[in-house]
Order: structure tokens, then C-alpha cells, then sequence
């Protein structure tokens, strides 16, 4: 099957290149090995993919420098619009593009649908600011000379992405790295190569030249991306995935001094107040926790809610949870999808025991169904103390344990009592009470009286170990050059 595409048409109505994209080329792995693509909705294997080698990997790499003076030559007008053409086509594949990645990753496909448009719009808002790397001319202190600042791409741009988000997580690193004139390798998570593979095609169809992008799909990820940041070649690592993996390859990068941008593991808090309209906190709850299932750096991880509405909240949020329909991702009127495997699973499963012998009241779930697939129940945990278990760590699944609060103090304390930093949510009534707060929490982000905050125009990104840098916005451009001052006098 690879090499060639699979035809995964009558289930997705796309066709789907199977082999890895090296210097513009589709072709098998070196050693000729594939990789299994699972549905976690039924367990069998869909599709077969390409299993690349480090060898395969550092042919990426050299089909990658090879095209970056073209690349990074080119007027920006043009990368802009390669870009956006590529927008134009993930939206006219849209509904393709989502049925495919409900296919290798579960989720419901609203969910899908959603993360495609999201997807698509990294390529617009980086068309939009590729003509935009603006620089800097001052006079010295001195007044002997110039100081003359100009933004050049950082050069060959290895990017490693997680299976939660297929599509937005590659093209929130493509589409800046594409803009600033940087080539790269894509390297996506063993669960979810299609989708990559699918978008890369589209860049192809776009008009991106041979060698800007290429794509490595690998059962042997440590492997392949050690001999990527060994290579000197590579002047940059844009990662997204756990803190555990992010903090291993900031080693390995060290040794290259190779530039890092790290989007880490998240613990979110959701900090509900006394004032706070109810029935927005339930339905910004709903939305924090279960987008994707569960499986998102976002999703609220700990709700923090005040004694004075703990008991009508939690009430009214799990007769939401537990009315949500759960089944194959595919089906129409599905609001929950399996999760991504069955480790994910077992892990959440585990989570929510250790947090019922910690003292936990199961309000509603608590188990997996008994069907087949990764599935697992909308689950509401409550009065839970501070120091649960659960409660540090990235539950990653449809799980909400609610813990009381009695002063403003005491939730921020809690909040902020987490190696993480990503994002953090607040519902109260009082917008004063609410940006206090939010400039009291340890976070890149905070969402008040919202229970999203990805946007392709605002810079997404953690504070501690959620992460360093920023993806998205201006921000997520600058990520991809490097400043160059130049002194000149005349
Ligand atoms: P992961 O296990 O860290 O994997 C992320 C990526 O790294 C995958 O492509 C994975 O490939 C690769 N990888 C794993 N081990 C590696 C190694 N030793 N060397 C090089 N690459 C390696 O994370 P995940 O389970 O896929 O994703 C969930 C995590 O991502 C969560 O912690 C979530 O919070 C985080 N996340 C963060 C953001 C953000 O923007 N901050 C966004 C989404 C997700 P293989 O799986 O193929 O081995």
C-alpha cells in the first residue's frame, strides 16, 4: 500500500498519499517497513503507512537544505500565496479531511470539523503575516552609525507533532515556518500519519516547491528525530507533545545548540466564582472539558468551584456530561468519540480509581462502556481535597473532578500549585475580580467567562513547564528567524 496512496475513499472521500514525501517524492522507507493505522473506534487497522529509518529521516533533511536558498529567496508574496492556496484547499476538502481524521484518532466529528477549519486558518493568518516581517533602523546611542535589524529565516525546521490535533498541530508550525522562508521535515505521531500526509499533499497541489516540505512518518521516533537534531543542518526544533518528551529532546538539542520551541502538558484550572452566571459556567465547562474528548492541552483538568455554587453547578454539569451521545466518531449525532488508544484509556481508568479511594464521589461515569473501542464514560468527580492525586496530573480524557473553594486566595493558591502553566480558566460576573485573577494565575493564557482560547491570530503558548516560545499570532512567525543586526555607517 505505500508508496502509492491508500484508498480510504469510500470511508473518508479522500485519497491518501501512504509513503514518505522526501524532496517532493512519494516513496517507501528505505528498508521497506510500515506502520499500522488503528481506528480506535472499532480497533482494526485502517491503513498502512510508511515506517521511516533515521536514514530516510536525514534524507529529509538534506531534500530540506537543499531547497531553503530557493525558498527562503522567494518574494514573500509568493509563500504567501502557496499559503494561501493551501487554505483554499484543506476548506474545499474539509468534510474529507475531517472524516479521515476521525478515522485514525476517534474524536466525534464536529470535533473534527472544527480542527479543520481551525487547521486551514494557520495557513490564511501566516499568508496574511508573511508579508509583514518587518525590521528595525535606529540610530546608535553615539551617533556614529546605523543600527539596521533584519529578520531571517532560522533555516532547516524539524517539526514534531502529537496525535490530539493531526491537522492543527502541523499547520500551526508549517504555515509560520512556510512564511518566514524556512524549509521542513514533519515529523506526526505514529497514531495519526494520515492526516499529515493528507495536508502535505495539498501543499504539494498548492504549488510549494520540492523539498520544502517533506514528511517522515516512523514507528521509531526517538531514533529518527536524535539523528535530525545531530545534524547540524538543522537550525531549529518546533515540538508539540508531553513535557516528559519535550524536556528529553531539550537535551538532545543542547548538544546542537539547536533553537526550541516547546508547546508542553497542561493542568488547567477552572476557577468558577460566586457571582459567575451558572448556566455560562456549565456550558464554557462543557466546552474546556470534553472539546476532543478530553484529549487536549486546554482541556480543564480541575475545577475549582465556590462552596456557595458547588452544589447547583456540579448538579447541572454532570446532567450535561451525562447526556452527551457516545459512540464511533463517525456516526451521526456522536458528541463523544473513543479515545485515542487503549494506554490512553487504562490511564484514565486508573486516574479515576486512585481518585475514588482518594475520597472521590463519582457524580456520573466513572467506567468504560462495555462495547468495543477505546471508549470511556463522561465522568464527574467531586469532593475531592486540594492534594489529590488526579488532580496533578494531565488526565487527557473526559474526566472533571471538582474541588471547593471558600476564598479567592485559596483558588488561586491551588491554581497556580502545578509544574504546569498553559492555560487557565475564570467565570465570574465581575470583569475587575476576573483580570486580577487572570493576572494572578501562572499561565500563557486565560479565558474568562470563556471556555476557549485557541486562535490563529493570538499567540498560544505556556509559562513553567507548559512550554517555551509561542505558536500563533505574530509571535508564532518570529519563532521561525533569526534577528540580524547589522551596523552600518554612511
Ligand atoms: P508525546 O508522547 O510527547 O508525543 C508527541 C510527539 O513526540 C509525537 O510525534 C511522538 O511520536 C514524538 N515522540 C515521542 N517520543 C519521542 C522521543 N523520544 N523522541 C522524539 N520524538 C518523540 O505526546 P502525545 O501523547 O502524542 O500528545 C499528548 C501531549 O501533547 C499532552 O501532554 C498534551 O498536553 C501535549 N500537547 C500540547 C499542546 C500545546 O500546544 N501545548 C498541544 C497539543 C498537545 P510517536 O508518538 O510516534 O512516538
Amino acid at each position: 500500500m505505500t508508496g502509492t496512496t491508500a484508498d480510504l475513499t469510500a470511508m473518508t472521500g479522500i485519497e491518501v498519499p501512504t509513503g514518505l514525501l522526501i524532496g517532493g517524492q512519494w516513496g517507501p522507507s528505505r528498508g521497506g517497513g510500515v506502520l499500522s493505522v488503528v481506528d480506535p473506534a472499532t480497533e482494526d487497522a485502517v491503513a498502512e503507512v510508511a515506517d521511516a529509518s533515521a536514514e530516510d529521516a536525514l534524507d529529509a533533511v538534506s531534500a530540506a537544505h537543499q531547497a531553503l536558498p530557493g525558498w527562503a529567496g522567494t518574494p514573500p508574496r509568493e509563500r504567501a500565496e502557496c499559503l494561501r492556496r493551501a487554505y483554499g484547499l484543506m476548506m474545499d476538502n474539509a468534510e474529507a479531511l475531517a472524516r479521515l481524521m476521525v478515522l485514525e484518532n476517534g474524536k466525534a466529528l464536529r470535533d473534527a470539523r472544527g480542527e479543520v477549519s481551525y487547521a486551514a486558518d494557520f495557513f490564511r493568518w501566516y499568508s496574511e503575516e508573511a508579508v509583514r516581517l518587518d525590521g528595525a533602523v535606529a540610530m546608535a546611542p553615539s551617533g556614529a552609525n546605523r543600527i539596521l535589524v533584519q529578520r531571517q529565516p532560522v533555516g532547516v525546521s524539524v517539526l514534531i507533532t502529537p496525535w490530539n490535533f493531526p491537522a492543527a498541530m502541523a499547520t500551526r508550525k508549517i504555515g509560520p515556518a512556510l512564511a518566514a522562508g524556512c524549509t521542513v521535515v514533519l515529523k506526526p505521531a505514529r497514531e495519526t500519519p494520515l492526516t499529515a500526509l493528507a495536508i502535505a499533499a495539498l501543499l504539494k497541489e498548492a504549488g510549494v516547491p520540492d523539498g520544502v516540505v517533506n514528511v517522515v512518518t516512523t514507528s521509531s521516533s526517538g531514533r529518527l528525530v536524535s539523528a535530525m537534531l545531530a545534524d547540524p543542518r538543522v537550525r531549529k526544533l518546533s515540538f508539540t507533545g508531553s513535557t516528559e518528551v519535550g524536556r528529553l529532546l531539550l537535551h538532545t538539542a543542547a548538544d546542537t545548540v539547536t533553537n526550541c520551541s516547546m508547546e508542553l502538558g497542561g493542568n488547567a484550572p477552572f476557577l468558577i466564582f460566586g457571582d459567575a452566571d451558572l448556566d455560562a459556567a456549565v456550558e464554557g465547562a462543557l466546552l474546556a472539558k470534553m472539546r476532543n474528548g478530553g484529549e487536549a492541552c486546554t482541556a480543564a483538568n480541575r475545577f475549582y468551584v465556590h462552596e456557595s455554587v458547588a452544589d447547583d453547578f456540579t448538579s447541572a454539569f454532570a446532567a450535561r456530561l451525562s447526556s452527551l451521545a457516545v459512540g464511533p466518531g463517525l456516526d451521526d449525532g456522536t458528541e463523544l468519540g473513543p479515545l485515542v488508544n487503549e494506554d490512553t484509556r487504562s490511564k484514565v481508568a486508573d486516574l479515576v480509581d486512585k481518585a475514588t479511594s482518594d475520597g472521590g464521589r463519582v457524580v456520573t461515569g466513572g467506567r468504560a462502556p462495555d462495547r468495543r473501542g477505546y471508549f470511556y464514560l463522561p465522568t464527574v468527580l467531586d469532593q475531592l481535597q486540594p492534594d489529590a492525586a488526579i488532580l496533578n496530573t494531565e488526565i487527557f480524557g473526559p474526566v472533571a473532578p471538582i474541588v471547593r473553594f471558600s476564598t479567592d486566595d485559596e483558588a488561586i493558591t491551588w491554581a497556580n500549585d502545578t509544574e504546569y502553566g498553559l492555560v487557565s480558566y475564570v467565570y465570574t460576573s465581575d470583569l475587575r475580580r476576573g483580570l486580577q485573577v487572570a493576572e494572578a494565575l501562572d499561565a500563557g493564557m486565560v479565558g474568562i467567562n470563556r471556555g476557549i482560547v485557541s486562535d490563529p491570530a493570538a499567540p498560544f503558548g505556556g509559562v513553567k513547564q507548559s512550554g517555551l516560545g509561542r505558536e500563533g499570532g505574530h509571535d508564532g512567525l518570529l519563532e521561525f528567524t533569526e534577528t540580524k543586526y547589522v551596523a552600518v555607517e554612511w
